[in-house]
């Protein structure tokens, strides 16, 4: 393709779709490449029984309002529709199938090349991609003899697999609690926690959290101005009832064992326990390898940037975890970075 554009988006997630409303909205000129045969990113590859942790009224990208109940807790085929949805209510131009491979500079502007064989040109991108794609799993001593099985919590759907047997989920975020909690109606569950679960009330005084979340400013504040990534939290909102069944012990938590034994785990006590499947929801970390030839990452691969403006001139970001503030990654957060960096890019290109 010969045609420069003023914008290519990779990744046509909720951060790539709202980046493309924001682009359109200012009359530019731009695509979105997404490597999956569908728009709408990695919603589909979550959890069957996955539910949102903010209500439908405070779950809603620029421009389209999350339909259903206002205070209810949409469930994750809500969201991959209501993705499918902005998309096409939009009428956004996503190219499907189209694995970004490598970024290399062109004149002031990129060249973009996908996995495909395709190339497109572009005055300026925005990286969009999430770190779905990328989980993290720490190694752990005596891991390699372990018979039973590991895997990471992106790989857990439902939990049938699981049914009688000794589960161990490590973690304390959203999804390690989630997970624990169905699993443990199945199966013996415990939590290995390097510090206990956290929980946060989903309503105070008669509101959603995310009300009093979002009236004293917190969602919103600029930590980024003050040179800071804003701090992710590892409190579990509480709105499945979760902080009660942790308590009566399905799951129990225990202190994150020290290593893995052939048959199971070794907890802090020294006591050797059978297991049959260890979880890691360990979270995620960014993957760009095709950025690092455009010197936008540092030596640990980590993007290089300030409230999602790249050191790279002419490169940003959208939905980075803590890039903005403490909703940049999430559903109510990629619309305000996604016009705060779009507002950047334009000024970019007026020069
Ligand atoms: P993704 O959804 O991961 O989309 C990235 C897109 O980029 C994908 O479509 C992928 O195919 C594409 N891509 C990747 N690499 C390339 C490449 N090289 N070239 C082209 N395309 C590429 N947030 C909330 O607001 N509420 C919640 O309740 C909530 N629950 C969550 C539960 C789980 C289990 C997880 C993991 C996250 C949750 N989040 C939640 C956080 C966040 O909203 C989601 O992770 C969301 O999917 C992130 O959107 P994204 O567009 O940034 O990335």
């Amino acid at each position: 393709m010969n045609e420069v554009l003023d914008t290519i988006v990779i990744g046509g997630g909720q951060a790539g779709l709202a980046s493309g409303y924001h682009l359109q909205k200012k009359g530019l000129r731009f695509l979105i490449l997404d490597a999956s045969d569908e728009a709408g990113g990695s919603w589909p590859r979550y959890y069957d029984s996955l539910k949102l942790f903010s209500p439908a009224r405070f779950s809603s990208m620029p421009g389209m309002t999350f339909p259903g109940d206002p205070n209810g807790y949409p469930k994750r085929d809500e969201v991959i529709r209501y993705l499918q949805d902005y998309r096409a209510k939009f009428q956004l131009p996503v190219r499907t199938n189209q694995r970004v491979a490598s970024v290399e500079r062109d004149g002031e502007g990129f060249t973009v090349r996908t996995m495909v064989g395709d190339t497109f040109r572009a005055r300026t991108i925005i990286n969009a991609t999430g770190s779905f794609h990328n989980p993290y799993t720490p190694v752990l001593p005596g891991q390699e003899a372990f018979q039973g099985r590991t895997l990471h919590s992106s790989e857990y759907r439902n939990p049938e697999p699981f049914r009688n047997q000794r589960v161990v989920v490590v973690g304390r975020g959203n999804s390690a609690v989630q997970i624990g909690v169905e699993l443990a109606e199945v199966s013996k569950t415990s939590l290995a926690v390097l510090r206990p679960v956290q929980f946060m009330k989903s309503r105070l005084l008669g509101q959603d959290v995310h009300f009093w979340i979002k009236l004293i400013g917190f969602d919103t504040f600029p930590f980024w101005r003050f040179g800071k990534t804003a701090p992710s939290s590892s409190a579990v909102n509480d709105s499945g009832g979760y902080k009660e069944k942790v308590a009566a012990g399905k799951p129990d938590q225990q202190p994150m064992f020290t290593s893995f034994y052939e048959d199971g785990v070794i907890w802090p006590n020294g006591r050797k326990e059978p297991v049959d499947t260890v979880i890691f929801a360990t979270g995620y970390r960014p993957h760009l390898p095709y950025l690092q030839a455009i010197g936008a990452l540092d030596a640990e691969g980590r993007p290089l940037h300030q409230a999602g403006i790249s050191d790279v001139l002419g490169l940003y970001y959208v939905g980075l975890e803590g890039q903005r503030s403490f909703a940049s990654a999430t559903l109510r957060g990629v619309g305000p970075d996604a016009q705060f960096v779009v507002k950047k890019l334009l000024r970019h290109l007026k020069r």
